[in-house]
């Protein structure tokens, strides 16, 4: 008798899309979880894929047909990708409860949040009007009387951009990303996180198969990195999300360090928030701090990696905001985010949940808990099946003697408190953080205030992307500590990756080479009527 085995895993295996094709990975899938339930969902898998063909169909193709279109043909493409996914909308938030583990407004963070950066690049887009290349300032005259000069210009990098990203956000992530780079007229190929993958996939799969970019422009590769950098030209640019170690392997690899691929890095960071002198107990500054900490550290489960890692409080106010802090975070409600009475849902994976717990474990060698939420039972989630894990508030009064708390990222929703003497020493403090994302600072309203909080962010501009100044006026306006506004600008220094991303029409610099074009008067005025 013949015994059939059966595959162990009937899922369905996501498609690779590359070469203007669609294509099924032939090795070993990897499975991709629902992480509340441990149930499998889908698999992926790149193995055979032809990296090097498809990225030089990718850069013939959909280079050329991209670089054809002018920015605002370019900018209503995007506005049609933001229809096809606002379309979709309900099948997105179903994959992101299913794989990311979220309830449905740490969903939306991501997935509006994607659409809202494509609406902001049509608009931004289109403002460029219909021509095909950039000014970069006015023709500067090299020789007397004008008759030779210098005229900067602005064009399309003629490579592919090759986003690696992280699983904390696979539909902004991508969009962030794609957007001004279709825009610039350059295509674009994605590798998501694997473990989040399948939302990324179905929005590329969407909009491909609405047919709205010319074949070549958007391409998505699930699954092993493997190969991906070997395949990248010279004049190709390489987009990374994710840890400080695999930014350092990425920055040695022979594409970045020995065929000059531009490279752009947003790496993990200690962000801060900062509660300015003076501020007492029950003041607007005081409650707004608490408030944003406490949604900070719970929004995505603290998977966000703009999420606020370190409190600076003068020391008079320690206990006070310690336990103001955990009286809010004991509100959070933690478990299986289809359930209408959970705040929080899941980290992505078990992998993660233990690398959470282990990251804790260190930091609370060094400091104390202020508040564990850890003792209140999930809601409609097995703890043993379930990568969920509650809030945790650490505190050390020795903010100065405590190195590891302004180097270690915990990828969860866990912040630890500090206090600080005077205002130079919290300045100090906040550097140790060596670069960061962003850093919001609390204080009130008047022109006192106002100028001590200008000063304090001109002063942290240096050793961040941005600078979060809430005030009681802005109160109900701010944007939010962590979010990433594309008008303003994404990416921090140092240990943050050193990367510049969004900032309105900044972020086409990276898909953009700039050049002197040097010649005749009629030559420039030439290259100013094409632009
Ligand atoms: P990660 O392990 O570095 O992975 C990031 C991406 O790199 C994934 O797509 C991963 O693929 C890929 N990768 C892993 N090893 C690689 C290699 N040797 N060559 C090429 N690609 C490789 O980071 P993560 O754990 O997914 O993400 C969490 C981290 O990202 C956190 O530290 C967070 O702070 C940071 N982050 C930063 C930002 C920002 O904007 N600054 C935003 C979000 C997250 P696989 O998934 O297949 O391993």
């Amino acid at each position: 008798m013949t015994i059939i085995t059966l595959p162990p895993s009937c899922t369905e295996l996501l498609l690779n899309h590359l070469g203007g094709r669609w294509t099924a990975g032939t090795g070993d899938a990897t499975p991709l979880f629902d992480p509340v339930l441990g149930t499998e969902l889908v698999r992926v898998d790149a193995t055979g894929l032809d990296l090097s063909g498809g990225f030089e169909h990718t850069r013939r193709v959909g280079g050329t047909a991209l670089r054809a279109l002018t920015y605002r043909a370019r900018a209503g493409l995007l506005g049609a990708i933001g229809k096809v996914l606002q379309a979709n909308r309900d099948a997105y938030y179903e994959i992101a409860t299913a794989n990311s583990g979220t309830v449905k407004n740490d969903s939306a963070v991501d997935i509006d949040g994607a659409i809202y950066t494509l609406g902001t690049y049509a608009r931004l887009g289109d403002a460029l009007g219909d021509r095909r290349t950039l000014l970069d300032g006015d023709a500067t005259p090299l020789a007397k009387g004008g008759a030779f000069g210098s005229q900067h210009v602005q064009v399309p990098v003629q490579g592919l951009a090759l986003f690696i990203n992280a699983f904390n956000f696979p539909a902004w992530g991508l969009w962030e990303k794609a957007a001004p780079a279709l825009l610039s007229g350059v295509p674009v190929v994605v590798k998501p996180g694997t473990s989040t993958a399948w939302l990324t996939q179905r929005m590329v799969r969407d909009v491909v198969e609405a047919g709205i970019l010319p074949p070549g422009a958007l391409n998505i590769v699930c699954g092993s990195s493997a190969g991906l950098l070997d395949a990248l030209r010279p004049f190709d640019v390489l987009s990374f999300t994710g840890s400080a170690d695999t930014a350092a392997l990425l920055r040695r690899h022979p594409a970045v360090a020995e065929r000059s691929v531009r490279v752009n890095i947003e790496a993990d960071s200690v962000n801060s928030a900062v509660l300015m002198p003076g501020a007492v107990p029950g003041s607007a500054a005081f409650d707004l701090l608490v408030k944003e900490v406490a949604r900070e550290m719970t929004v995505k489960s603290g998977q966000k990696c703009t999420a606020i890692r370190r409190i600076f409080v003068p020391e008079a106010l320690y206990d006070a905001a310690a336990e103001a802090i955990g009286a809010r975070l004991a509100k959070t409600t933690v478990g299986n985010p289809r359930n209408e009475a959970v705040r929080m849902g899941s980290l992505v994976s078990r992998a993660q949940l233990r690398s959470v717990q282990d990251g804790l474990a260190t930091l609370q060698q060094h400091a104390q808990t202020l508040f564990d939420g850890r003792g209140a039972a999930l809601i409609d989630a097995d703890p043993a099946i379930a990568a969920c894990i509650a809030p945790v508030l650490l505190g050390t009064r020795d903010a100065d003697g405590t190195d590891i708390v302004h180097t270690t990222e915990v990828f969860g929703p866990v912040a630890t408190l500090l206090p600080y003497r005077d205002a130079a020493h919290a300045r100090a403090l906040v550097a140790r953080g060596e670069g960061s994302l962003v850093c919001s600072l609390y204080g009130e309203d008047g022109a006192d205030s106002a100028h001590a909080l200008a000063d304090t962010a001109l002063d942290l501009a240096a050793s961040h992307g941005r600078v979060h100044v809430i005030t009681p006026e802005v109160a109900t306006l701010q944007s939010g500590h962590g979010n990433v506004m594309p008008q303003s600008l994404h990416g921090g220094p140092g240990r943050a990756g050193g990367g510049e991303e969004l900032g309105g029409l900044r972020a086409l610099n990276f898909y953009h080479r700039r050049a002197a074009v040097q010649g005749s008067a009629a030559v420039l005025g030439g290259v100013q009527a094409s632009a």
